[in-house]
């Protein structure tokens, strides 16, 4: 039978659609030909194009998760006092544009009417962003939008106001191997105990040998317990890292007491002003308290206050650390130094475990 390919349904395509086709006119209309920007206050950007077009930005938080009403809240002010265009930033804040100064100040009294905060530009700690957590994921040890939640309660001010030396971006993991964790200061996960083995589930749910391959110590051997096949961890060896729990669930390792919270400093992706850094680890063991992780709270404010009071001004948090070394940043900020720290002595590569060696 001939096919009529006229007829033929079009392919539907996973993955974002064109964002060209959601962008405000005036910034269509000026696309790649920008020629000053400012800030004028915070939470707000404006743009200026070399046709003599203008845009403003405003910039409100939200809580990430959204409900529909909230959604639909956040919409119709857009429709009412923005210019019907919204966009989602990549840590959940939500801005809108607007092609007349005169729509600014509306814009953020009715935001700030309805409860959103502005701000989150400039030199102001950006709204901390997390992985998902409870909802989405299936192996979190915490819940990380709840960790952010009660951060940003005490940080609001921070996310309001540009006071920092430059600008600060917090980060939260919800569990120890996969998304999130690299930012100025992150807060992750950390598992102390080796998972506890259901050994009953074990041949009926894993696959053993990707479960083995999966360790990054060599730490799992398979193993028949009762006469049925399983699994055992050399605990010794163990570094509680959690990679083998997503593949074989009966291999828990979320504990409430034995799951804490780590904070790690000084992570920077960009380039502009010093080379990319990797974060490390300066407080660990931090209790995974909710619903408020006061503990956890208490040490990244800690942290925020030093770097402002002692930090030259456009430095990031690295570039502080850099500049006045670790021994000086642990001085300054009180947190107790332990040989776990910090590791970057020559000969590091056989304690940490962050390759593919294998320590046997
Ligand atoms: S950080 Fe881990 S637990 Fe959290 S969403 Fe990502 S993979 Fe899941
Ligand atoms: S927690 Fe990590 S180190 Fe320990 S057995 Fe599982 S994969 Fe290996």
């Amino acid at each position: 039978m001939a096919i009529n390919l006229s007829e033929m349904r079009r392919p539907i395509e996973s993955g974002c659609p064109d964002g060209m086709q959601y962008m405000h006119p005036v910034v269509i209309r000026n696309f790649g030909q920008w020629k000053w920007h400012v800030h004028p206050r915070p939470g707000v950007l404006h743009h200026q194009a070399k046709s003599g077009d203008g845009i403003w930005t405003v910039k409100a938080g939200t809580q990430r998760i959204l409900d529909v009403h909230t959604l639909r809240k956040l919409c119709d002010i857009g429709d009412q006092y923005a210019d019907g265009h919204v966009r989602f930033t990549i840590r959940s804040n939500i801005e809108y544009m607007v092609d007349d100064e005169n729509k600014v100040a509306p814009l953020i009294t009715a935001l700030e009417d309805a409860g959103f905060v502005v701000g989150g530009t400039g030199n102001s700690v950006a709204f901390i962003s997390h992985t998902q957590g409870w909802l989405h994921c299936d192996i979190p040890g915490t819940d990380a939008s709840g960790v952010v939640k009660a951060m940003m309660d005490e940080l609001i001010d921070e996310f309001k106001n540009c006071n920092m030396p430059n600008r600060v971006h917090i980060t939260t993991s919800c569990c120890q191997i996969n998304c999130g964790g690299q930012g100025d200061i992150a807060i992750n996960v950390q598992h102390t105990k080796p998972p506890k083995i259901n050994h009953d589930l074990v041949a009926n749910v894993c696959e053993r040998p990707s479960v083995v391959a999966r360790c990054p110590v060599a730490a799992i051997r398979p193993a028949l317990v009762n006469g049925k096949p399983s699994l055992e961890v050399d605990e010794k060896k163990c570094i509680c890292c959690g990679a083998c729990y997503p593949p074989c669930p009966p291999m828990q390792i979320n504990d409430p007491e034995h799951s804490k919270l780590a904070i790690w400093v000084g992570g920077n992706h960009s380039n502009a002003r010093s080379k990319p850094s990797f974060q490390k680890l300066v407080a660990g063991g931090v209790p995974n308290n909710p619903p408020r992780w006061p503990e956890a709270t208490a040490i990244v404010k800690n942290i925020l206050k030093v770097y402002q009071s002692d930090a030259r001004d456009w430095e990031r948090v690295n570039d502080w650390i850099d500049r006045i070394g670790w021994p000086r940043f642990f001085e300054l900020t009180g947190l107790p130094f332990t040989k776990y720290h910090i590791d970057h002595w020559r000969g590091s590569r056989k304690s940490l475990n962050s390759s593919t060696y294998i320590r046997m």
